[in-house]
């Protein structure tokens, strides 16, 4: 039987830098396969998640059609379907990026001792990481727990391999009345939201796909990366790279990112400076320590990684939990958060930290149901990066924030949106204040209000919680949590 291949693809929705599908396409004719995987023991994918998805893997279809190939889409259990369309492919190569988180990694290790018992050759290669998580260690050869040594150690490993590479052409396996048989539409993966249909924030927000992650990219490049330094803690300017969904899909590679951005720096293509550039790869350099985390404490996501949590006392509140959830919390720099994210999947990432501190601090809501709504309306929403992030802001996580470090919207809302340009865009009904009351409208006074045209309590809720009182339950809390 001449050779032929299979790549199956996950999170790495792209041709360029995928050495996986190089190898495959190297290899002989290959069929490129989508399998949507619900229903099994992995956690399924939040619903912004799947409007993203839905929209990558149209663009990589209409990618790989135009290099001759074809992407197949499935959907069920990998572990039931790969081995039956190998078996009727007769394909004796099969590719595919690694995934960390444990359900994944299980899963892989059981879907490659199958088909290698059947007698394929299974080869994984890493699409996602500068590193691997196991490739950087302690001296003692332990994973690591605090980032500052964590990116020393990575840095100390050299550059990251150059990226390879799109394949020019993919030609394609001639599928088999069987494997024809099991493949849906891209319309059945049934992906995007109708009834209602709230997609449209997403649809203004965003352009998922490769194409659009290297435009991404080369703007960032040729613009905000200038200033990045000091300008990537301010919401009311676009001064990110948001290249954060295109990387959780894998549109995008770190290796890529790590490469563009050293060399538009290095030959002034950029005009930014050495330390914003280093400052961004070493945001990157966060996400590498995420998954780092994630693999080597696969229930990152549901169990403190520091198990004197374990103690913490919680109150639970449905209605404050709601408030937060909706941007009603009487906080505009909170509810602003809460509204860009509701609206178009993302959240800049100073407000990200200030929403989950109120969350878990102000109103003692447990970080695991933060992390769950974020899962769910994040079009980022990260395995890795999510967990560790609330953990993170929670003080439960490694290298936590310490959790007596208490954010005040107010005065982080003056600080880094202190014109009150980006409460001003998400929370309208309170645009009419002045300034030096957007960020705490109740003590305006009642003319203030009436010009602003805002009723405390209607037309704007009045503050959930006094934040000294719920500083105070905090603090109280965790020294519960000490002495138990
Ligand atoms: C509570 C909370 C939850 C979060 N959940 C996610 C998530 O689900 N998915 C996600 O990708 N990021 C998450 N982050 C991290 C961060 O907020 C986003 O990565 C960032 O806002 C994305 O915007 P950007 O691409 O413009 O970032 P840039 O500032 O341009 O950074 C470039 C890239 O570096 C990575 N990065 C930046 N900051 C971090 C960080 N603190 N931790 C890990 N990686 C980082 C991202 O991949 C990002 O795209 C979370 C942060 C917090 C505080």
């Amino acid at each position: 039987m001449p050779a032929s291949s299979l790549h199956w693809f996950r999170d790495d929705l792209r041709l360029a830098d995928n050495p996986a599908l190089m190898a495959a396409v190297g290899h002989g004719p290959t069929l490129c396969l989508y399998i949507l995987d619900e229903g099994g023991s992995r956690r399924p994918l939040g619903g912004a998640s799947r409007w993203w998805l839905s929209h990558s893997l149209a663009a990589l279809a209409a990618a790989i059609g135009a290099r001759g190939g074809e992407l197949i889409f499935m959907r069920g259990d990998p572990a039931a379907i790969l081995p039956r369309v190998v078996e009727a492919t007769g394909a004796d190569l099969i590719t595919w990026s690694r995934r960390y988180d444990g359900e994944a990694v299980a899963l892989d290790s059981r879907i490659k001792a199958e088909l290698t018992g059947a007698g394929a050759k299974v080869a994984s290669f890493n699409a996602a990481l500068l590193n691997e998580p196991w490739q950087v260690t302690t001296k003692t050869g332990d994973p690591m727990k605090v980032f500052t040594p964590y990116w020393r150690a990575a840095r100390a490993r050299g550059e990251p391999a150059p990226p390879v590479p799109a394949p020019t052409r993919i030609e394609p396996l001639k599928c088999p009345a069987a494997v024809a048989a099991m493949a849906v539409s891209h319309a059945e993966l049934a992906l995007e939201p109708t009834r209602p249909d709230w997609a449209g924030g997403l649809r203004e927000a965003w352009a998922p796909g490769e194409e659009a992650a290297a435009e991404r990219l080369g703007e960032f490049l040729s613009g905000s990366l200038d200033g990045y330094g000091e300008g990537r803690d301010r919401p009311d300017r676009v001064s990110t790279s948001r290249l954060s969904p295109h990387l959780r899909f894998g549109e995008i590679g770190s290796r890529q990112i790590w490469h563009a951005t050293r060399s538009a720096t290095e030959s002034g293509e950029a005009a930014a400076s050495a330390s914003d550039s280093e400052k961004f790869l070493s945001e990157i350099g966060w996400r590498e320590f995420s998954y780092h985390l994630l693999f080597h404490n696969p229930d990152l996501a549901t169990r403190n990684f520091n198990p004197r949590f374990d103690a913490f006392p919680w109150h639970p509140d449905k209605a404050a939990l709601k408030a937060w959830q909706r941007g009603l919390t009487g906080y505009p720099i909170v509810d602003a958060g809460l509204r860009q994210l509701w609206t178009t999947g993302w959240m800049h990432n100073r407000v990200r930290m200030i929403a989950a501190s109120f969350l878990i601090k102000h109103l003692l809501i447990d970080w695991r149901q933060g992390e769950d709504w974020f899962w769910d309306t994040l079009v980022d929403a990260d395995p890795a990066s999510n967990a560790a992030s609330w953990q993170w802001v929670a003080g439960s996580g490694a290298d936590a924030s310490p959790y007596y470090r208490i954010f005040n919207p107010v005065t982080q809302g003056l600080k880094f949106d202190p014109k009150g340009g980006y409460v001003r865009r998400w929370v309208p009904e309170i645009a009419g204040l002045d300034d030096g009351l957007i960020h705490e409208p109740w003590k305006a006074d009642a003319e203030a209000l009436r010009r602003a045209g805002i009723t405390l309590g209607e037309s704007y809720p009045r503050p959930l919680v006094d934040l000294d009182v719920g500083r105070r339950r905090a603090l109280d809390a965790l020294a519960a949590t000490r002495s138990a």
